[in-house]
């Protein structure tokens, strides 16, 4: 069986985590996690950057550090993980999806035009498979409306948008080291906090609501609750893994790049007689192979185009069921029509894309789908 996603050991990831069960300290902000904040503190020059439990924690704290509240709207993208939707109802805020674009995945600026209310206080994109959004609009819809910008960019590491990094044009970002992701350490994440006003209470809300980060630093002599908060930190065994993979940051990436651009030249034939669509590649924005991914024609082609792969020993799968319609959001909400989200969700497989998977293996992956459409 050829698996969808398969851990790459990249360099000293175990070494790392057996130094960190030897330094006798493998809870949170220890002797790894302040190595990966050293790392980021050069990747996102100026921002302060906490890594977290999952991105999914990423987005919780930025909610509490945006002081969501009861009735506050937030507009969002249907097509992304519910993860970038619990945050907000968690705090009570009113969920206002948008469409996707017509020709990408990610959200529609036009949408967010239209559904600003006096009650938004935040609007929340997603860099969808590391591609940028549209920048210039949405930057141009939150200031002139003042509203805060969060970025999940949970898939988005190493992309950029217009040369600007993505994770740097929110007031706050979040990035995702699931096992899944191009960087990771099984579960993890990252907030990344652009707004120096919000740099003192992030490290409060991440450490339980106390000053426990500046009583680390000698700042204070001893610490207390002080604020609202849960335990956001990752295990420094986490951080460890964690480390080992930033370390070979390029090495991964140039793998990933090279079995992405082997999937596009040679589906490339497919695309030309239209039986499948590639996802679209702005020219603002670089790719950064988080995924590869096929549009087919219609659901049942799709869903027979994974079964045909399955019995031929490979694991594709398709994802977001759009949010708008999902089982949670309609118990409380009328049912509304997102045409574009619905219409990607029903049309698109992501391929195996893996560090360690073989050329032989590619191969056999795309000729398993050329026979298909035969
Ligand atoms: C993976 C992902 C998440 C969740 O990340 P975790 O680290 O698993 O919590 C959130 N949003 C998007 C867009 C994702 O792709």
């Amino acid at each position: 069986m050829i698996p969808f996603n398969k851990p790459y050991l990249a360099g000293n990831e175990i070494v790392y985590v057996e130094e960190s069960i030897r330094r006798g300290k493998i809870s949170g902000n220890g002797h790894y996690t302040q190595e990966c904040h050293a790392f980021f503190s050069r990747y996102f020059p100026g921002s302060k950057c906490l890594l977290t439990t999952s991105c999914t924690d990423a987005l919780e704290m930025a909610a509490l550090l945006i002081n969501i509240e009861a009735g506050d709207e937030v507009i969002l993208p249907s097509y992304t993980f519910c993860s970038t939707a619990n945050a907000f109802a968690l705090r009570g805020a009113k969920l206002i999806f948008c469409d996707s674009m017509e020709n990408h995945p990610n959200i529609d600026p036009d949408d967010i035009r239209r559904k600003i209310t006096s009650k938004t206080k935040a609007v929340v994109i997603v860099h969808y498979a590391g591609m940028a959004c549209q920048m210039e609009e949405i930057l141009e819809i939150v200031q002139s409306n003042n509203l805060f910008l969060i970025e999940d960019a949970a898939q988005a590491i190493e992309s950029f948008y217009k040369k600007k990094r993505l994770g740097t044009f929110g007031h706050l970002a979040t990035f995702s080291f699931h096992e899944t992701k191009n960087i990771n350490c099984g579960e993890g994440g990252l907030l990344v906090v652009n707004d120096r006003r919000l740099f003192n209470r992030s490290e409060i809300i991440w450490e339980k609501g106390t000053n426990r980060a500046a009583f680390s630093r000698g700042e204070v002599s001893k610490y207390n609750w002080i604020d609202i908060g849960s335990s956001f930190l990752l295990s420094d065994l986490n951080a460890a893994y964690l480390k080992a993979q930033l370390e070979n940051l390029s090495k991964i990436q140039t793998k990933r790049q090279n079995i992405w651009n082997e999937y596009d030249i040679r589906l490339k034939k497919l695309t030309n007689s239209g039986v499948i669509h590639f996802l679209k590649q702005f020219e603002y924005g670089t790719n950064n192979a988080h995924l590869f991914a096929i549009l087919c024609q219609d659901e049942n082609t799709r869903n027979a185009l994974i079964d045909h792969l399955k019995t031929h020993g490979i694991l594709a799968v398709f994802h977001y069921l759009p949010l708008h319609k999902s089982p949670f959001y309609l118990s409380k909400n009328t049912e509304e029509s997102l045409p574009n989200a619905e219409k990607v969700s029903k049309s698109i497989i992501r391929l195996p894309l893996y560090p360690s998977l073989t050329m032989k293996e590619q191969t056999q992956i795309i000729n398993t789908i050329e026979e298909f459409f035969r």
